[in-house]
């Protein structure tokens, strides 16, 4: 039996559903902190704002660690200028057209904005969009715009949103702290939940820097990542992804990874898995490979990337609901085999030394001269 099931599509549901946008994270913490309150886990949050909560339940010390980002590519509150609010884009955004609806969080409410001209600014490093909008002017300069986009609608098997990545990360890491609580499995977990990635991976820079993370505990990352015909098929299970656009990830990690989905696909003909290096963007294990993490990552294939449709126009993101359960039925077996992941590894090298064993004599260089004289 697999143990994701249709009623965590309601973790699903509901957290895809929070508003978000890079550095206005609120909501989604809201709702980790409510969700671990109800199933008795304690939630850390960093100086820098990023969460994460560490279930153990071992006397071994073989740490395994996941982590999702919690914001979405959108548009923040810069300032008021000519009665219009002007904000600003960050992340891969469809730029929006004049007249086009956003869905503008501010001052607790939630507001219809129009917009009425978008401008471009470059610098020689950077680039900059801004859109001015109006029917609304904060009180308070502070919140965020969305597509004005549902925020979850179900159609057959496809679920679609404003903001599947990453939300749909976060709700697996949410989904497999339930069934922790829940099961209370033999291991030592950490889930981390970062902010701002859609910027430039800000909140997991934070972490790496400033040691919130544990050393030497290989971590997970999960993504919601463009789909990529003939490589990764939406419907055709989750994605052990081994690596993106900036490189490889973590050999160590990665096998573990793989090994856990092989030796699920091996028990139960209903889990579908890929592997694939998903090279339509970088992800957050570049970065936290590079800050020398052993880290690999997971991915459900993703329509609509960044909320860009073939009309160029911005449209829900959609994944397939199979896809998802699979991914937490992934992470559920990884937590029962984290402990083993040393072992597997020294297993894998015995195999090896064994196979040696079998024919290490056949090496034996004294053989060489003796052998050309008789074959030659
Ligand atoms: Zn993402």
């Amino acid at each position: 039996m697999l143990i994701a099931e249709e009623k965590h599509l309601k973790i699903l549901q509901e957290v895809v559903s929070l508003p978000t946008a890079p550095f206005y994270e609120e909501r989604v913490v809201q709702y980790i902190h409510e969700f671990a309150s109800k199933h008795n886990l304690l939630v850390h949050q960093d100086a820098y704002g990023n969460q994460s909560v560490e279930y153990k339940n071992t006397n071994n010390s073989v740490p395994l660690g996941f982590l999702a980002h919690m914001d979405h590519p959108g548009f923040v509150i810069e300032s008021v200028e000519k009665s219009l609010l002007k904000l600003r884009a960050l992340g891969g955004v469809v730029v929006p057209q004049k007249e086009d609806k956003l869905r503008l969080f501010a001052d607790r409410k939630e507001n219809l904005v129009s917009v009425v001209e978008t401008l471009e600014e470059k610098t020689e490093s950077t680039k900059a969009t801004y859109v001015f909008t109006q029917g609304y002017i904060p009180e308070k300069m502070y919140g965020f715009a969305m597509y004005d986009l549902d925020a979850y609608r179900l159609e057959q098997d496809i679920v679609y949103s404003r903001a599947m990545d990453d939300l749909a990360g976060c709700a697996a890491l949410l989904a497999l702290l339930s069934l922790l609580s829940e099961k209370k499995p033999q291991a030592h977990i950490h889930v981390f939940f970062s902010r701002a990635e859609e910027t430039g991976f800000i909140g997991t820079c934070a972490m790496s820097l400033y040691n919130t993370l544990p050393q030497g505990v290989p971590i997970i990352t999960l993504e919601a990542s463009k789909e990529l015909p003939g490589i990764a098929v939406q419907g055709e299970g989750v994605v052990v992804r081994l690596g993106d656009r900036s490189g490889m990830f973590d050999g160590e990690t990665t096998a573990f990874l793989l090994d856990a989905a092989s030796s699920l696909a091996t028990q139960e003909k209903d889990f579908r898995y890929q592997k694939a290096i998903l090279n339509g963007g970088t992800c957050e294990s570049s970065v936290l490979y590079n800050f020398g993490y052993p880290t690999t990552g997971m991915a459900v294939p993703l329509g609509c990337y960044h909320n860009n449709s073939p009309s160029g126009k911005a449209e829900c993101e959609y994944i397939h609901k199979n896809d998802w359960l699979n991914m937490v039925n992934l992470l559920w077996t990884s937590v029962l085999q984290s402990e083993q992941r040393i072992a597997q590894k020294e297993a894998k090298k015995q195999g090896f030394i064994k196979r040696f064993k079998e024919h290490e004599h056949r090496l034996n260089i004294s053989y060489i001269p003796q052998l050309v004289s008789e074959l030659f």
